[in-house]
């Protein structure tokens, strides 16, 4: 009987795991996960990362472990681990599924393929998401994501059967972090990895938290609660998109029965399972934009919009936006609980970045890989996707700039979120909370929170920066040139839902 490899990445769990499940039905198996130095060290990672790995290696090879198998882990650089392993082993078949995450990543698979070529290895990617390896035309594309996700699930393998060899191999350990050069925030509370933790947030999600996501997803007060809170598990792997659609579509079912039999049901709900689908699809579909373009983890997605922001950048701003230091408090209080819990909700996402690459006028991509250590949920396909659009370089998305301070009228009224994250303001009455700074003195004193001493003074004048770079962005975007270039954008990456004549 032959002897296959499943290497596990960003994919660690048993359920709907079709490499797992092939392999095993091939004949002898054995799992394999690589802490791979150069991606651990590098500097869109971060501690909070590999922990949430490690919790997630932890379920997995237990769970493993129950089918009869092993994971073995392993540190070094691929291919050599392969190499080592295949001494030992000699498996002959390998199985992973494709990836789509960053350069270094992308590099990594080329030499893995090329060293499984050169010693006559199959080896089987099989793909996880809707995103489709050397897809020719978007036209067409959605077709066979949604096709992906109506495919029935897989169970993971009844039986592991392990390969006489592996009996006389040190499984590895779990790496403590301490073992890497890996930096790390100060956390607070941050979610924990793993497949049965990622299964109770997405019951917990349909069952009762999803009621309002159309309205809660808006503000960080009620995001926290009212979004899936699906994201880090989505990225590590520990839940399959084609599992959350079916347990979606089951629950959209379940509610419809119930309403057409008279029961009672929260008028909300449909419509926010319905936002909560498309969301599900902008994820694969961001992803896509990475697939096929790999370079926009570097450079714009329209090079007409090279050398817009590139000359100009201006090191206190970045550092005052990073630690929450602008004066402005939503955008101060995002960055902090960024700091403290690696998630906030998409628009204070875009908030913050449309405040570096419009009112500090900083290029995209230092803020990105500041925030790629901060997220848990890390996804560089949706990451730099999104990053460029709310710094307005893609030539295909409305330009968004979004006010600091309408944010915290619209958003957190109360100053819930803010006083939670930004505790110098925590005295200060709600009608100062956007703009703190115009406060009298009297009213500083009076409520305990000095500008310039212990809460910081905006270090831009919003109005004034905000009409500067709307000023700046659309006379680049009328330029014939960029909007040659937006055109050829859109062919290659726009969404079909949206021509690119309604843009
Ligand atoms: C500048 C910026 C950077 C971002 N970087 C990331 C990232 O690195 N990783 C990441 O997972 N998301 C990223 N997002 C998208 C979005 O903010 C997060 O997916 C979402 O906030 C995660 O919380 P949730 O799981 O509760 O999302 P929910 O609102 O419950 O959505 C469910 C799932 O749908 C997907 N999704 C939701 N919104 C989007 C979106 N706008 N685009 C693509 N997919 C989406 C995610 O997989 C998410 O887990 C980014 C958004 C912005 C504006």
């Amino acid at each position: 009987m032959s002897t296959q490899l499943v290497w596990f990445k960003r994919d660690l769990r048993v359920h709907d795991h079709e490499p797992l499940l092939r392999a095993a039905g091939k004949g002898y198996c054995v799992a394999l996960y690589v802490y791979e130095q150069e991606l651990i060290e590098a500097s869109d990672h971060d501690a909070a990362h590999l922990a949430f790995v490690n919790e997630s290696l932890k379920e997995l090879r237990a769970s493993l472990r129950k089918l009869g198998g092993e994971l073995l882990l392993r540190v070094g650089r691929m291919p050599d681990v392969l190499d080592q392993l295949h001494q030992r082993l000699g498996f002959e078949r390998m199985w992973a599924h494709e990836e789509t995450f960053n350069q270094l990543s992308y590099q990594r698979d080329r030499r893995v393929r090329a060293w499984a070529k050169s010693k006559r290895i199959q080896f089987t990617e099989l793909p996880q998401y809707g995103v489709v390896r050397r897809l020719k035309d978007r036209d067409g594309w959605s077709k066979i994501r949604d096709r992906r996700m109506k495919q029935s699930m897989v169970e993971p393998p009844k039986q592991i059967r392990l390969p006489a060899e592996a009996a006389s191999l040190d499984a590895g350990e779990l790496l403590p972090l301490d073992q890497f050069k890996v930096q790390a925030f100060d956390r607070v509370e941050v979610q924990i990895g793993g497949e049965d933790q990622a299964k109770r947030c997405l019951d917990s999600f349909l069952d009762s938290r999803g009621v309002n996501y159309r309205s809660d997803m808006s503000s960080p007060v009620t995001g926290e609660h009212g979004c899936s809170r699906l994201s880090p598990f989505i990225a590590y792997g520990n839940i399959s998109m084609r599992t959350i659609h079916h347990r979606l579509g089951n629950r959209v079912a379940e509610l419809k029965q119930q309403k057409k039999s008279g029961l009672p049901v929260e008028p909300t709900w449909l419509k926010s399972l319905s936002s909560f689908r498309s969301r599900l699809s902008w994820h694969c579909h961001f992803m896509q934009k990475l697939e096929d373009e790999p370079s926009i983890q570097f450079e714009n997605f329209n090079r007409a919009y090279d050398g817009l922001r590139e000359n100009e950048f201006n090191q206190d701003y970045f550092d005052a936006w990073c630690h929450g230091q602008t004066g402005y408090p939503m955008v101060d209080a995002c960055m902090r609980a960024l700091h403290q819990t690696g998630w906030i909700n998409f628009r204070m996402r875009a908030m913050l970045v449309s405040f570096a690459a419009y009112h500090l006028w900083l290029h995209w991509r230092e803020p990105a890989v500041y925030l790629a250590r901060l997220f848990l949920d890390y996804e560089p396909g949706i990451h730099y996707s999104q990053i460029q659009m709310q710094s307005g370089v893609t030539g295909i998305n409305t330009v968004r700039i979004y006010s600091p301070i309408k944010q915290v009228v619209d958003q957190d009224p109360q100053g819930i979120f803010i006083r939670r994250f930004v505790p110098e303001l925590i005295d200060v009455p709600d009608k100062h909370l956007a703009e703190p700074h115009k406060m009298t003195r009297m009213e500083q004193t009076l409520f305990g929170c000095q500008i310039g001493t212990d809460y910081p003074a905006p270090i831009v004048d919003h109005q004034k920066r905000y009409k500067a770079a709307r000023d700046r962005i659309h006379s680049f975007k009328k330029l014939p040139e960029t909007r040659a270039a937006s055109a050829a954008v859109y062919q290659k990456h726009g969404s079909r839902k949206t021509p690119m004549s309604r843009r």
